[in-house]
């Protein structure tokens, strides 16, 4: 963080314990899955596992970008893991997971940008799981968007579709390069152009330097497109060796954003220090029957 700031007592990492965490975290060793809720020490794991929630990365651990915010490693990702669709069906058969999170790093190696595998993934976990509900949470696909989205067909449609927009226009080369912001919210309107009836979401994290200003004023864009749902958290260091924290924005900003994005329109709006893209996404889809 930036000197001189210090962090707040709202942020408490919450003990990733609880009954059923460790049950968990062996099943997902065995099937070779990686769930970001573990590969960014998420501070909400113990809730979330508990409720039977769990954001789970396919396509590797290994991202053609490099963020500096981000934790994931950056470098040559491996082709598509052809047992992943299988094993993410299995595992979420076997923990019994109501709503479920897919979610990639960014391939930009693959033609489609790995929407064709997110489409294979989705289709396993329906035919395994009828009842789970599934939320996508997509990288920018940038340069392919089009054959992306057109393998979101059918089945592979999923319940809620998630592109974070991450940070206001102004930070973008700093906090994601090799991402546009007009891109991503054309992702976002491309999507919902297709299927109305699918809630789209989005979020930003808060505390890399931007304004309250340019957080209205993306909120607005978002509702311009459409997007449904909105995440905005604070964005919390993952080492030294990444972007500083400018800022800890306090509970009752967090709460004012809430209530300003209610009245813009968003079907719901999470907003809170702790908050993550898929915190309590299940309540935030609120009831989405399958
Ligand atoms: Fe996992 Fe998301 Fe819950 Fe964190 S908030 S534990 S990443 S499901
Ligand atoms: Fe991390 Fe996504 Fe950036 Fe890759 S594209 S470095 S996974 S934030």
């Amino acid at each position: 963080q930036a000197p001189g700031l210090r962090k707040p007592d709202w942020i408490r990492a919450r003990a990733p314990v609880g009954p059923g965490v460790a049950r968990i975290k062996k099943l997902l060793r065995e099937y070779r899955l990686a769930t970001v809720c573990e590969e960014a020490q998420c501070p909400n794991l113990g809730e979330c596992f508990a409720h039977g929630t769990a954001t789970f990365m396919i396509l590797g651990d290994v991202c053609t970008r490099r963020c500096p915010f981000c934790d994931v490693a950056h470098g040559r990702p491996q082709p598509p893991d052809p047992d992943e669709p299988v094993h993410l069906a299995e595992s979420i058969a076997r923990l019994g997971l109501r709503y479920a999170v897919i979610t990639s790093v960014d391939r930009d190696d693959l033609r489609d940008g790995g929407a064709g595998h997110f489409a294979t993934c989705l289709r396993a976990i329906r035919a395994r799981n009828p009842n789970t509900r599934l939320e996508c949470l997509v990288p920018d696909f940038r340069g392919r968007e089009s054959v992306a989205l057109d393998q979101f067909t059918g089945e592979a449609i999923p319940d809620v579709f998630n592109h974070n927009l991450e940070t206001v226009p102004r930070l973008y080369r700093e906090v994601r390069p090799g991402a546009d912001y007009r891109g991503s919210l054309a992702l976002l309107q491309a999507f919902k152009a297709r299927h109305p009836a699918v809630p789209t979401k989005s979020g930003l994290m808060l505390g890399l330097g931007e304004t309250q200003d340019e957080v209205l004023a993306v909120m607005r864009d978002l509702r311009t497109q459409g997007c449904d749902m909105l995440t905005l958290g604070q964005y919390l260091q993952p080492s030294r060796d990444h972007l500083p924290v400018r800022r800890y924005w306090t509970p009752d900003e967090f709460d004012a954003l809430r209530r300003v994005g209610e009245e813009m329109g968003f079907s719901n709006v999470a907003s809170g220090a702790l908050v993550r893209s898929s915190y309590h996404a299940d309540q935030q889809a609120g009831n989405l029957v399958r």
